[in-house]
């Protein structure tokens, strides 16, 4: 099965788009969403229907969670709790139904896919680095745990000496290997680099590619001010920070 894997797209419509059209060529047979289909962008609607229409394999994120729900926007910052009570404004009920029925985890044969981490998916703890891993792979059985909730590609191998980073954006996995995989996020990257993230797995040939795609994060920005959200949270596309 080839997956392309989504994550973090935060209500950007320019990048899902840029994505979604450069998956066209990639033979997928199913797409996986990691949540955080909302929040932070202007597009949450169109972002939502976009999901929906790929029939994709999807788990709640948080920003989805507070859209639902006031009282898990509290240790969000100013930025993304005016995004929350913004977005809340402007999705449809039939879309605020759709996000309230995604599950916090989703069980494919050899695959878990959750939004933040596989040991407490409901406390949406980060994994930023492979240290931060360590005690996540007794908490999953299956080969490969594919997380977001960072915006930062990483992808971990369990070894003998513990979880280690791998340099990627191209590895094969070990059939016997055990891995945390985070293909970045689409809408919002923070690593430094502002082109739109996901990942390409192919699960016969044992291979996960993160992919970078350019997109027009200036009209990302441009409809993010004009929507009267906070002007950082367009700046930042800029410079992926
Ligand atoms: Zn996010």
């Amino acid at each position: 099965m080839r997956y392309v894997i989504l994550s973090d797209i935060h209500a950007n419509h320019e990048a899902l788009t840029a994505v979604l059209d450069r998956a066209k060529d990639l033979a997928v047979d199913r797409y996986i969403c990691l949540g955080d289909i909302v929040g932070y962008g202007a597009s949450p609607e169109a972002a939502v229907e976009l999901v929906r229409e790929l029939d994709a394999i999807v788990v709640l994120g948080n920003h989805d969670s507070a859209v639902l729900d006031e009282r898990e926007a509290f240790a969000f910052n100013r930025q993304a709790r005016d995004a929350v009570s913004w977005t809340r404004s402007h999705l449809s009920e039939e879309s605020r139904a759709y996000l309230g029925n995604l599950p916090l985890v989703h069980r494919l044969d050899s695959i878990l896919c959750v939004h933040a981490s596989p040991s407490r998916p409901a406390k949406w703890s980060y994994l930023l680095n492979a240290a931060a891993t360590v005690n996540q792979f007794t908490a999953f059985s299956e080969q490969l745990c594919l997380v977001g909730h960072t915006h930062c590609p990483l992808i971990v191998k369990m070894t003998e000496y513990g979880p280690t980073a791998l340099k990627g954006p191209t590895e094969w996995l070990a059939v016997d290997g055990r891995y945390i995989i985070n293909v970045g996020s689409v809408g919002q990257p923070r690593d430094g680099d502002p082109r739109a993230a996901f990942g390409l797995l192919d699960s016969d040939d044992g291979v996960i590619t993160i992919l970078r795609v350019e997109y027009d994060a200036a009209a990302a920005r441009e409809r993010i001010i004009s929507a009267g959200l906070p002007t950082l949270l367009g700046d930042r596309l800029l410079d992926g920070s």
